[in-house]
């Protein structure tokens, strides 16, 4: 959800005219906010901000684009808090969309150590002896997804 927000503001980022700076400046202060948190920077307060920003920008823009431009971020806060809240507090992302905050790890009970991951593995991250779990080094991971595509056993899995 946090991400849809951000899909949408991108596009009123793109749209608004700039001709009031609600508009102009608060929704694109609003976009920086949430890709801060999709990335795992998110810290304590921001979504107290998001709605503050969002109230004021929907109060003082000129037309019907910057009035209506924070709904997704003030519906997402609403109905969605505890996915927000994820993110900032947990670094996680409930849905398994923000790349930065996934996590790919091999579950040893079912790998059976048949290397294929490591082949595809564009960064060298995975690790280990034919026929025995692998691992995967997260200070080399980069998150591309690919050795989970590849596992036939569903052995790889990602929070
Ligand atoms: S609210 Fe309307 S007039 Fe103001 S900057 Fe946005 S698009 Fe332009
Ligand atoms: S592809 Fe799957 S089963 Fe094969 S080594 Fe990798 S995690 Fe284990
Ligand atoms: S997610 Fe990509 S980089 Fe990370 S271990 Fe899997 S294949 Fe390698």
């Amino acid at each position: 959800m946090v991400d849809i927000a951000k899909f949408f503001l991108e596009f009123t980022v793109d749209e608004s005219c700039g001709k009031c700076p609600p508009c102009r400046i608060g929704t694109r202060r609003m976009y920086e906010m949430l890709t801060k948190i999709t990335e795992g920077r998110g810290e304590p307060g921001d979504i107290d901000k998001l709605e503050r920003l969002a109230k004021n920008i929907k109060a003082a823009s000129l037309c019907g684009l910057g009035q209506t431009a924070p709904n997704p971020v003030l519906s997402t806060i609403r109905y969605f808090r505890d996915e927000y809240e994820a993110h900032i507090n947990e670094k996680r992302c409930p849905a398994g969309v923000c790349k930065a905050l996934l996590c790919y790890t091999i579950d040893a009970s079912k790998c059976t150590g048949c290397s294929l991951c490591a082949r595809v593995c564009p960064v060298n991250a995975i690790s280990g002896e034919i026929k025995k779990p692998f691992v995967i080094d997260q200070e080399k991971c980069i998150k591309c997804g690919a050795c989970m595509e590849k596992c036939r056993f569903g052995a790889i899995l990602h929070k």
